[in-house]
């Protein structure tokens, strides 16, 4: 939006976007059942929905092994973080203020709130492997810590915490704290990969966990998310959300096609770590390091000005973005086709 705004400011024309890699959507569209599904629900657009809520939470608590009063929809995961947000941070409820525990360089939507809403944010730093230091934050633990907020995998690393210790992790903190895990990209670790959180709070632990349709499912636009956590704090939370009643219809009635849709999920999960390969050996080519991913982005440093970057690769017409850690510039790269890896490359090499 930065850029389109500066292209306008200056009044230059502006490039046709060949590739847009720079949100982390979902190259492959909708599964072709959400589609059919879009298209019956036309008929249903003057009516609220009823009953749809109802059947994608059960469908989620069936194989998350967790009951429906579990799990709550949202239309796209934001809504759920800023919610949790105002909970946490601004409501009579829980009191203002307190500290979010988290990582630096993570995603900072769900922080950003919490401090409009007076909390303070204790960030350590990431390990050299650019992963959460779950140790350093157990260690950071004080009485005025009201939340720990954890992305995993990470948005912008792509790093994740192994499995059983993020599970020991939230085992051990959840008693005496909330712990809040952001899993919007949980869907590109194969199954049998996904740390066992769900089974934690369906064991009664304090834990909190987001999700979203808008990556593996590419409903970034249709805007369908949820969270699973205790139902006692689920109910409490949906004072601080349109929740519910947020989904439209379409939305839901296609989120209930496309979850059961497991092929399709392969389909996507399967073409992006292709791609992903693809650039990686591009990178390696041209002499570049980069943070191995799991998710649908990969992080790299650069050796350019962020914003330099970023404009000239999009005068090539390259929609991707750039962040700073440690006064080092990178570009973090989402994973589109692998026509749309090869147009980034060839950009690449011809900036750089
Ligand atoms: N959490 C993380 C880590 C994200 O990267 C994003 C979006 O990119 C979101 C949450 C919010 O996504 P949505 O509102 O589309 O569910």
């Amino acid at each position: 939006q930065t850029l389109v705004n500066e292209f306008a400011r200056l009044g230059e024309p502006m490039p046709q976007i060949k590739a847009r890699i720079a949100f982390n959507e979902n190259p492959h569209g909708l599964s072709p059942k959400a589609k059919e599904a879009i298209i019956k629900a036309v008929e249903s657009g003057n009516r609220y929905a009823m009953f749809e809520g109802q059947e994608l939470k059960k469908l989620i608590a069936e194989r998350e092994g967790v009951k429906p009063e579990n799990i709550m929809l949202s239309a796209g995961s934001s809504e759920l973080l800023t919610a949790m947000a105002v909970y946490f941070a601004g409501s009579a409820a829980k009191g203002a203020g307190g500290t979010v525990l988290t990582s630096q360089f993570t995603y900072d939507d769900f922080l950003g709130c919490a401090k409009k809403f007076g909390a303070k944010v204790e960030a350590v730093p990431l390990t050299k492997e650019y992963r959460y230091d779950l140790a350093a934050m157990k260690a950071k633990i004080t009485p005025d810590t009201k939340l720990v907020y954890i992305c995993n995998p990470n948005n912008p690393t792509g790093t994740v915490i192994p499995a059983e210790e993020l599970v020991a992790f939230s085992k051990e903190v959840s008693p005496k704290l909330p712990v809040f895990i952001d899993e919007a990209y949980i869907d590109f670790l194969k199954p049998e990969d996904r740390p066992a959180l769900p089974k934690l709070v369906a064991e009664g632990h304090n834990l909190f966990l987001t999700r979203t349709f808008s990556k593996i499912h590419g409903f970034a636009g249709l805007r369908l998310g949820y969270a699973i956590g205790p139902e006692k704090f689920l109910k409490e939370l949906q004072n601080y959300s349109r929740g519910e009643w947020n989904p439209s219809v379409t939305t839901l009635r296609a989120g209930i096609a496309s979850y059961q849709d497991l092929e399709w999920q392969n389909f996507c999960r399967t073409e992006n770590d292709k791609a992903r390969d693809f650039l990686y050996k591009g990178l390696k080519d041209k002499g570049y390091e980069y943070v191995p991913s799991f998710a649908n982005f990969v992080l790299f440093p650069i050796r350019m000005k962020p914003k330099t970057f970023e404009k000239e690769m999009f005068s090539n017409g390259i929609l991707t973005s750039t962040r700073e850690y440690n006064a080092q510039p990178y570009c973090r790269v989402s994973i589109g086709t692998q026509d749309e890896m090869g147009l980034f490359m060839d950009a690449f090499k011809k900036i750089v």
